[in-house]
């Protein structure tokens, strides 16, 4: 029989067990060398053994002296900040954004472009940006060790492609694939909603949930579902097409061919459309239908909702009341959820702001009072701290967890 010490079963150990002095400096820095042995029940000559290789290997940092406890002041460890970045892409935003991220997910240099759905035109700008950031000077002497991206639609996560996209009208497009070929460094694609329930799980709120549901409101509406630490896919990696949940019975026709979606009632698309068509309702049919499908196309330019959602944090009546009936909507849908998911965590997050208090505190209210009171007592409903960074916060934690997860 093989003994635990040795071959290749020393060397796993030995992966492991940095990979926990790694996750515990990470999760706890500040943090001693005898805490961390606390943390981690390994001996103190062990960690003093792995320390040393982490900061040779510059990813830890020691960052001055804490408490003494009788002796030496024990010296204070963190992940080191500047020596790694990585980039992060989001094109699951109104526009594609990408960021130069330290460790901490903290964003120090960011890059614009128009999102348009030709994927000749898409794809150069998504590599120009890409080359913008990964080039300024805010990278100084670091080294860049990852490209993470997230997309809306279903992806093949073990190859990075987008099977289907309806928001981009993206099918088949091997988005990793492409990207790696143009960059040296590794690259990683991930879904929307799962990147942003990772981005929460690292930087965010629900560092210490398991039961977790991410609802993203953008242009559409998906949720990320974390159930006992695991993400739920579904059996075919479909699961969280909430904003395709049928919550009107006759309503207006959905982009997906069905009647009544979620996400006909609350997305910022939703919010923009009645915004247009009640400022219409005065003028005769035929121009309001005009304007209404002028309205749409500058809604996908994704813009105009946000217009709407500033109008109602001034107070304006008109566009409070547009906002408050979408939030109505999305209450009644995340009461659902709590009911058949019974989760202790709700992060609204996606494209919507923390600022958006009209529509936020509207969907909280009616979520809490159709709740059933068992699981509604116990779930906590937050919103995102990151607003319209949490796409490319989750893309920044899709490269870290690799590159710390295989140091
Ligand atoms: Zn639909």
């Amino acid at each position: 029989m093989k003994s635990a010490a040795s071959g290749s079963n020393s060397v796993e150990i030995g992966k492991r067990n940095r990979h926990l002095v790694l996750d515990v400096i990470r999760t706890h820095e500040p943090v001693s060398r005898s805490e961390i042995a606390r943390l981690t029940g390994l001996t103190p000559a062990t960690i003093t053994n792995i320390v040393g290789k982490l900061q040779k290997d510059r990813l830890v940092e020691e960052i001055g002296l804490g408490q003494s406890t009788g002796g030496r002041k024990p010296g204070l460890l963190q992940l080191a900040r500047n020596s790694r970045l990585a980039i992060a892409v989001d094109l699951a935003a109104t526009e594609l954004m990408v960021a130069l991220t330290n460790v901490k997910g903290e964003i120090l240099r960011r890059s614009k472009r128009e999102i348009v759905t030709e994927i000749a035109v898409m794809v150069p700008r998504i590599l120009d940006a890409i080359q913008e950031v990964m080039t300024c000077p805010e990278v100084g002497g670091a080294t860049i060790v990852g490209i993470g991206v997230t997309t809306p639609g279903l992806i093949d996560q073990a190859t990075g492609t987008i099977i289907k996209s309806v928001r981009l009208d993206w099918y088949h497009v091997p988005l990793k694939s492409i990207v790696q070929r143009h960059f040296e460094v590794p690259v990683f694609v991930g879904k929307d909603t799962t990147t942003a329930i990772l981005g929460e799980q690292w930087y965010g709120a629900a560092r210490h949930a398991n039961n977790l549901i991410y609802v993203w409101v953008g242009t559409g509406i998906a949720v990320g579902i974390l159930l006992d630490g695991r993400v739920y896919a579904g059996a075919t990696g479909m699961a969280g097409e909430f904003g395709h949940t049928s919550i009107e019975w006759n309503g207006a026709r959905c982009r997906c061919g069905n009647e009544g979606c979620l996400e006909g009632l609350a997305s910022l698309e939703a919010i923009a459309t009645k915004a247009a068509s009640r400022a219409l309702s005065e003028e005769d049919a035929v121009t309001r239908e005009k304007l209404a499908s002028e309205t749409r196309a500058r809604v996908d330019a994704r813009v105009e909702p946000f217009a709407v959602l500033d109008a109602a944090c001034t107070g304006d009546p008109r566009a409070c009341e547009i906002v408050r009936e979408a939030g109505r909507h999305l209450g009644v849908g995340i009461a659902n959820l709590i009911n058949l998911f019974n989760p202790e965590h709700i992060v609204i997050g996606g494209q919507i702001r923390p600022k958006d208090k009209e529509f936020i505190d509207t969907a909280i209210e009616v979520a809490k009072s159709r709740v059933l009171p068992e699981p509604g007592s116990s779930v906590t409903i937050t919103v995102s701290d990151f607003g319209q960074d949490a796409g490319l916060i989750g893309a920044a934690a899709l490269v870290w967890r690799e590159v710390l997860g295989s140091s």
